[in-house]
């Protein structure tokens, strides 16, 4: 496929929003990833939209991979699953709530315990259908009394949330682990250094939860870890063991509260997933049961498990840009190579002849065919767009040769026009063939 930038909807701007105080914010605006609608409110443009759909697949593919199946749920839901579940309270101004014309009380889902639990309480009959996992891929919805950060906190979000359905602790507890493992693959072939470590569980309720935190210096949360002991934990959870974590500025290393070594490490992340053993919370609400091996009636024992889809590509973001913009990895990169001609006439038709090879070897490609723009300004989007290599064809492109540069590492070095589908696709066959297997 070739993207070209002549007709992509894709206006690069010189300057960050003037609220913008995190690097995601200002780059994926400045990179025409995104765009404002209203606070905390965001368009996904297509470049932006691209980066986002590669995550989706990655995260459908490893739920797909643990046997869940996907389902999608109404996000316009009726307000009395939540007050019944004692939510509604819980999330107070968080949660968005309307009316129709006929005076009957919605909300729009934060998450959707109440209603998966309801659809399994119709579905389910014995106990052989379980375990049970169902996802869904939905916008979902939190009124943030102050949004920001972009897409990293916003009012309107895309997220992955997945159910478990067991018939005893032992299925939950497998149920756990299994997702548990996903979430690793997951952030694993995004190239997204995250990390599960225990976690308050807040609203979803529930006994037991880890969230996965990505190390950014943009991160709201804050987690310790200890060199030592091996004590990792979002410092919410050890504030008790260790008053001086309630400082908010509180970073740097201090002794652990559980070993008392001078090794607890405290960083700032961003929260891009969470997963919970909810028990039979929301199965004694509704009596979720199923009949069990001997015939009697089984509680069923629910896990809950999220990734924020939206906040991971802003914390990819985070942890991969540099001063000159977005650095995409390979797995989620809009495309694998962006083509930039050094001049017009026979440079312009030889990236245009190049492009035309690379697409034929299935090389997504990012043709920089615009008219009347200098290859500084070129050069200085592509570097800003992120595309994790950038193949300029300038002073050898008569003898058929392009300068391929890595945009993480900067290195680069000159590559025949017949090297070059060889070169770019085998990183990019690399890629599909992990979203493969
Ligand atoms: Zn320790």
């Amino acid at each position: 496929m070739i993207i070209r930038m002549s007709t992509l909807l894709a206006r690069t701007l010189r300057d960050a929003p003037a609220d913008a105080v995190t690097d995601s914010h200002r780059l994926l605006v400045r990179a025409a990833h995104v765009r404002r609608v209203a606070s905390g409110v965001w368009s996904w443009l297509p470049l932006g939209k691209s980066v986002l759909d590669n995550v989706t697949r990655i995260v459908r593919e490893e739920m797909a991979a643990i046997g869940d199946q996907e389902v999608l749920l109404p996000a316009l839901a009726p307000v009395a699953a939540y007050e019944a579940s004692g939510r509604a309270d819980d999330y107070g101004d968080l949660l968005f709530r309307l009316a129709d014309r006929r005076g009957a009380r919605f909300v729009l889902g934060p998450t959707h315990e109440e209603l998966f639990a309801d659809l399994a309480r119709d579905q389910l009959v014995s106990g052989r259908q379980l375990p049970l996992g169902l996802f869904q891929v939905q916008t979902k919805y939190r009124d943030e009394a102050r949004p920001r950060s972009g897409v990293l906190r916003s009012r309107e979000f895309l997220m992955k949330d997945a159910y478990t359905f067991d018939a005893d602790e032992a299925g939950l507890r497998a149920s756990y682990a299994a997702h548990r493992e996903a979430y690793i693959r997951v952030f694993a072939r995004l190239g997204l250094a995250a990390r599960p470590v225990a976690a308050l569980s807040g609203p979803m309720g529930g006994s037991e939860s880890e969230e996965f935190l990505a190390p950014a210096a943009a991160g709201e949360d804050r987690y310790a870890e200890c060199g030592s002991c091996g004590l990792a934990a979002n410092t919410e959870t050890v504030v008790g063991e260790d008053a001086g974590l309630a400082e908010k500025e509180a970073v740097g290393e201090r002794p652990c509260p559980r070993c008392g070594a001078a090794a607890l490490r405290i960083g700032r992340a961003i929260e891009v997933g969470h997963i919970f053993r909810l028990g039979t919370k929301y199965s004694d609400l509704i009596g979720l049961e199923v009949a069990g091996a001997d015939g009697r009636p089984v509680r069923v024992q629910m896990g809950c498990y999220g990734i924020g889809i939206s906040r991971a590509v802003a914390a990819l973001a985070e942890q991969t840009c540099d001063s000159a913009g977005l650095c995409w990895p390979d797995a989620v990169a809009p495309a694998a190579v962006h083509l930039v001609a050094a001049g017009g006439g026979e440079r312009a038709r030889a990236a245009e002849e190049l492009a035309g090879r690379l697409d034929r070897a299935g090389v997504r490609v990012l043709l920089d065919d615009r008219p009347g723009l200098g290859t500084g300004a070129r050069l200085a989007d592509a570097e800003l767009i992120g595309v994790p290599r950038i193949a300029v064809v300038g002073r050898r492109a008569a003898e058929g040769v392009a300068e391929l540069r890595d945009r993480r590492t900067g290195v680069s070095a000159d590559a025949a026009f017949d090297a070059l589908p060889g070169l770019v696709g085998a990183a990019d066959a690399n890629t599909r063939q992990s979203e493969v297997g």
